[in-house]
């Protein structure tokens, strides 16, 4: 049994998500031996259930939920299908700086369809020099009376081959904030937006992941996302809290890597006996189930300081760095007690498991990018 921070909060979103927990197992099955392409049945699938909408303001359509109850939704989304808990997750994302930053008139347009699923956003930072230097964005705006031209290419934008609108980072050619990096929202829709998918992902097929090109793209100038120049820092905000979403992602993977090899190592018989007899065995269990659970105790933790309005910064990282690598540890475990039924995917979901979680060490910041913003505050105390 997981363990729980607050039972009485997070046993009913656990209970929720079990409601569909072998559907969206399924049907992330099957759309996982087709190409990358997006899974718009379990994403509406989601969205009807509020898995999308979880913690976006209540007064813009939202769930209104707490941090600590979306990182238990999205560790029990992912234990059965870690591709759906992208899909539930990645509106969020763009949906986060809107939040605190938008004006009135951008939170009518897009939270509500956000909320519902009938509007996928995209956040729209990292670009092919500019990864984990996402501070040397090249994208351009050019002010032209009242609208900016944008120019440019994102690239690794998750949902960006399917999203209707962007939060697009850019560095407006205007004095004083040339330098700068600023956030616009811009439709996908416009003239001169190109987008496509990015084939051949190695997991989480299909959660798509897509590059976007911008050729004179003209947006109006309301469509500037809180002031200019200050589209750095609202990047880096947003990232601190979903690191807890991929840190929460990692933990259900590595429960059900756990859990898996648990059941296995029980009706595996060799050498006349189960092989969860073998020491060689246990051990790698308790190694798992160790990380696991440190993994889950660092990621409530974050959650509980950001649902308190404390700094999480460090504690966000933390999670994400270790969680992230733990999930690896316990997969890789897992595959190893399987062995060649781990290995072909028709047997277990090892080999998918082990394929989807690789890309939690990488996206939203690498394990270095997440060191080196640890070790920078604990330095400077
Ligand atoms: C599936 C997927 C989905 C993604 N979704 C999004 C999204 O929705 N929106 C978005 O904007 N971006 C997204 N990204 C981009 C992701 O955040 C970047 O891939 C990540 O930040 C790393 O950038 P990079 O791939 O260019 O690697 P690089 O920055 O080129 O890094 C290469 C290697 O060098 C290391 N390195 C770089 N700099 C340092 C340093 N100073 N110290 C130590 N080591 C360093 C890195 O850790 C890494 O090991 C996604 C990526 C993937 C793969």
């Amino acid at each position: 049994m997981p363990f729980n921070v607050r039972p009485e909060i997070q046993q009913p979103v656990r209970d929720m998500i079990k409601e569909i927990g072998p559907q969206i197992q399924e049907m992330g099955r099957s759309e996982d031996r087709k190409p990358d392409s997006f899974s718009f049945d379990i994403f509406r699938l989601l969205a009807a259930k509020g898995c999308v909408g979880y913690v976006m303001p209540k007064e813009y359509g939202g769930g209104g939920r707490t941090a600590l109850e979306y990182a238990t939704m999205i560790e029990e989304i992912a234990y059965w299908d870690a591709p759906s808990s992208l899909l539930a997750a990645v509106s969020q994302l763009a949906v986060d700086p809107i939040t605190r930053v938008g004006t009135d008139e951008q939170k009518k347009a897009i939270i509500p369809k956000s909320a519902k699923g009938e509007l996928i956003p995209a956040f729209a930072l990292t670009e092919p020099n500019a990864g984990s230097d996402a501070a040397n964005q090249q994208t351009t705006a050019e002010v032209d009376g009242d609208n900016y031209v944008i120019n440019g290419e994102k690239i690794f934008i998750m949902h960006g081959d399917v999203a209707h609108v962007g939060v697009v980072f850019v560095k407006i050619q205007e004095e004083g904030v040339r330098d700068k990096i600023s956030s616009v929202l811009v439709d996908l829709n416009l003239p001169g937006v190109k987008k496509a998918t990015l084939m051949h992902k190695m997991g989480m097929k299909y959660a798509t992941t897509g590059r976007l090109w911008f050729d004179k793209v003209r947006v109006p100038k309301k469509n500037l996302l809180g002031e200019p120049g200050k589209g750095f820092k609202y990047a880096m905000q947003t990232l601190d809290g979903a690191r807890i979403g991929i840190a929460a992602q990692a933990t259900g993977i590595s429960q059900r890597a756990l859990d898996e090899s648990v059941k296995y190592s029980k009706e595996r018989i060799a050498f006349g006996s189960p092989i969860a007899k073998l020491q060689a065995i246990q051990w790698m269990i308790a190694d798992m189930s160790t990380k696991l659970e440190a993994s889950r105790l660092l990621t409530y933790k974050a959650a509980a300081l950001q649902d308190a309005g404390e700094k999480f910064t460090v504690e966000a990282s933390q999670a994400k760095l270790f969680a992230s690598e733990a999930a690896n540890f316990c997969v890789d475990r897992a595959m190893q007690i399987h062995s060649g039924y781990g290995y072909i995917g028709e047997f277990s979901p090892i080999e998918k498991l082990y394929r989807d979680q690789r890309v939690a060490e990488i996206y939203e910041g690498t394990s270095e990018v997440q060191r080196l913003v640890i070790a920078g505050n604990v330095l400077r105390g």
